[in-house]
């Protein structure tokens, strides 16, 4: 009878031990958005759950000043470290776009190089491109990225470099990518400093200022790329499944 009791009680510790990080119902479906949602722009972004997938739809427009909102508008701000801006400005396109990504996305068997176009959507509504411009090395753009290491060239605003407009040499995060793993800023809250245990993707498995339970993440690997003079977003290889951004 005392064994039947310590087992019914072991077993209900078990689940208690379950629910205290409880985002999913009992056959495992998701039913929360994960904490890090909280982080982007309500005006710029909307995003929902839908069945096992999260939903984020943006207007592509960065929540933040730049000098490509253009001259006049509220945004706008003189270029600083822009010296051969490209003609294009925010104004004139239609960034919207649409991300759908598993709501608990797993590492996958095999990795995935990034290709041009949008492969992540920042907290501010932007969009993330990899480290390539026009299939050549990002350094013959340089000239064109403003402050927050961003430009349009020649769609949609997209930052390269790492987004100082609210993200400096710190744990912020920068936004998700397109196989469903955040991304961070060059230092880890788990440590509060530079990791030192990511792979060659920039990601590792920790705890994050979003969740107690260690999770896949990527950060801003805290190197100066190229000849750039600051830090890339991402190079790749996706370590998850990378999804259409439509
Ligand atoms: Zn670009
Ligand atoms: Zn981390």
């Amino acid at each position: 009878m005392t064994l039947i009791i310590s087992l019914v009680f072991i077993a209900f510790i078990s689940c208690s031990n379950d629910d205290t990080n409880d985002t999913t119902d009992d056959d495992g479906t998701v039913t929360e958005l994960h904490a890090a949602f909280a982080e982007f722009d309500t005006d710029e972004t909307d995003i929902y759950l839908d069945g096992s997938n999260v939903v984020i739809e943006t207007t592509g427009n960065p929540n933040h000043t730049t000098p490509y909102w253009g001259v006049g508008n509220e945004l706008y701000v003189a270029p600083t470290t822009a010296t051969a801006m490209t003609p294009s400005l925010i104004p004139n396109f239609d960034g919207s776009a649409t991300l759908r990504v598993s709501a608990s996305p797993q590492l996958a068997a095999n990795t995935t190089a990034t290709s041009l176009g949008i492969i992540g959507v920042a907290i501010s509504g932007a969009a993330i491109f990899n480290d390539q411009e026009g299939n050549g090395p990002l350094d013959q753009a340089v000239g064109s990225l403003d402050y927050s290491g961003a430009h349009i060239g020649p769609s949609v605003y997209h930052y390269h470099l790492e987004p100082k407009a609210w993200s400096d040499d710190d744990e912020d995060l920068i936004g998700i990518l397109t196989d469903g793993f955040f991304m961070y800023g060059r230092k880890c809250n788990s440590t509060g400093t530079y990791p030192t245990d990511l792979d060659t993707s920039g990601g590792h498995t920790s705890v994050t200022q979003h969740t107690d339970v260690a999770e896949y993440h990527y950060h801003i690997i805290n190197e100066i790329y190229s000849n750039t003079g600051r830090y890339v977003v991402f190079i790749g290889p996706f370590k998850g499944t990378p999804n259409a951004v439509n």
